[in-house]
């Protein structure tokens, strides 16, 4: 596809900054960077998925946070209430979506990233509402990591990591990915940039 790999290189190579982990470490400015790094753990310290607003993807609440989910990974018999104030609805319905902690390294350090439905759907090929229901139909617990999440371990990928203002207000490294790359070209691209500086 060679419009996206076009966006994709304009976004990567020249719009953002290209650092290392230990440029990036310290929460300073809120801003969004380019890195390359390896994923080397999927720490397995939160779930693997939220329930997501059917009409913004901002995380719900559950109004009864004890109940055990169902199989589509909402709770059962459960009303959510979305507190996005740009959203248009306060009790609305839930799908699941990916929230994935992954701990990535460079050729300098290591941080620990979330990644979300859109970068994750398109490494794992399957959307975080089907691997729910995947997940249930063979019987195991939809809160335990699925064996299909290992594949992301040791992936080499172009992230654009995005600081925020949560971040730099807590002083919180564990940033949000905003976009990956899996483009072998790319990523050796932004690898050869390292040696020249
Ligand atoms: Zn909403």
């Amino acid at each position: 596809m060679k419009s996206n790999r076009i966006s994709e290189k304009d976004e990567f190579v020249l719009n953002l900054e290209l650092k290392t982990i230990s440029d990036i470490f310290e929460p300073i400015e809120i801003k969004k960077y380019v890195i390359v790094a390896t994923i080397k753990v999927i720490l397995q310290n939160a779930l693997w998925h939220y329930p997501a607003c059917t009409n913004c993807n901002t995380k719900a609440v559950p109004n009864n946070p004890s109940d055990e989910p169902n199989v589509t990974g909402s709770l059962k018999n459960v009303t959510y209430e979305c507190r996005n104030p740009k959203c248009t609805k306060t009790e609305t319905s839930t799908f699941p979506r990916f929230m994935i902690p992954v701990r990535v390294q460079d050729h300098i350090g290591s941080i620990t990233l979330t990644m979300f439905e859109q970068d994750a759907k398109k490494l794992l090929k399957i959307s975080a509402k089907d691997l729910v229901a995947k997940t249930a139909k063979l019987g195991f617990c939809t809160n335990v990591y699925p064996s299909d999440i290992k594949v992301l371990k040791d992936m080499k990928l172009a992230f654009i990591v995005s600081v925020s203002k949560y971040n730099v207000q807590r002083n919180n490294n564990q940033y949000t990915i905003s976009r990956i790359s899996d483009d072998e070209i790319l990523i050796e691209e932004l690898e050869k940039k390292f040696v020249v500086a």
